[in-house]
């Protein structure tokens, strides 16, 4: 990448007391710090937002991005994607729907950050019969969703015009770890939800990916396994959340959070023994029970409820 930008400075309290947190052999360029002050761990250089578009790009959509894709293969994307995350997308709308009963609230527009092919909205969608508006910020994505009945707008979500629209739930599934600047995210989110409105955030697990980085640099696992080292993947996650920092950011900026479960999402693990998958899916189940006994986090994403205040 050529046009990184450097942050010196905590990208949540602005502090720049930071100790030296990680950095991977795949990337030796691209250090993690933490912040003295709010505890945050942060990689150090992010992409400029025109570079972002090839970063995430690549990335999501292997080999020639998502520009290049004709709408046949967003729609086998779409699928591929349901596959492996609508156990997960249903948990969170299992979730949404209690607490929305508990608080007695109607809902009429919901907004996802970050839609991707629209796999989270279609589910909304028919659950709850409301509005769905998205965003993201590739425009041939967004012209994909446009077409299967969708608002979108295109762009960083800060950076959009909403005319006054405000909205009843939001949600950011696996999209703040990508953002140069997630403090303004969370913001404008605030700005655009309606009083009591439901924030819903998910992000892989600091905890998880930092203590899965040290496993993978062994070398006897790594023989064993034949799996590439990922760790907290900083060549496209920019933003490394643990449940408290989380939680922290979000009261800070004027929400209450109401709960914070493990996802029950299952990382892809490629090439590797099958007991090791078998291990991988058995995991995050694990997880929920370890949640519900002792109230830890361990699984590799967490989602985060919150509401406005
Ligand atoms: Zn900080």
């Amino acid at each position: 990448m050529n046009h990184m930008i450097i942050r010196n400075k905590c990208p949540l309290c602005n502090s720049d007391k930071r100790i030296f947190y990680e950095v991977y052999k795949r990337w030796p360029n691209l250090p993690i710090y933490k912040c003295r002050d709010c505890k945050f761990v942060y990689s150090e250089k992010v992409p400029s937002k025109d570079e972002i578009f090839i970063a995430q790009g690549e990335f999501n959509f292997v080999k020639d991005g998502i520009e290049n894709k004709t709408i046949d293969s967003l729609n086998s994307s779409l699928l591929l994607s349901l596959l492996h995350k609508k156990l997960r997308y249903l948990q969170i709308i299992k979730k949404i729907k209690r607490i929305l009963c508990k608080l007695n609230k109607t809902t009429q527009r919901v907004l996802d950050v970050g839609c991707s092919v629209g796999g989270f909205l279609d589910l909304i969608k028919k659950e709850f019969n409301v509005e769905t508006y998205g965003v993201d910020i590739f425009p041939k994505i967004c012209e994909f969703n446009k077409l299967r009945g969708h608002k979108i707008l295109c762009g960083f979500l800060e950076e959009l015009k909403f005319d006054g629209i405000k909205f009843d739930i939001i949600t950011f599934l696996e999209v703040l770890e990508h953002l140069p600047d997630p403090t303004a995210a969370v913001k404008t989110a605030y700005n655009l939800l309606n009083n009591k409105g439901l924030l819903v955030i998910e992000v892989p697990n600091l905890i998880y990916s930092t203590f899965k980085g040290k496993i993978e640099k062994n070398f006897i696992f790594k023989k064993l396994t034949k799996m590439e080292e990922w760790g907290l993947m900083p060549h496209i996650h920019y933003n490394h959340f643990s449940p408290e920092v989380l939680k922290s950011l979000l009261i800070k900026h004027g929400f209450k959070c109401i709960e914070i479960i493990p996802a029950l999402y299952n990382e892809s693990v490629e090439g590797c023994p099958r007991i090791i998958k078998i291990v991988y899916e058995k995991y995050t189940i694990l997880c929920q029970y370890i949640h519900h006994i002792t109230g830890m986090i361990l699984s590799p994403n967490f989602i985060l409820f919150a509401t406005k205040l």
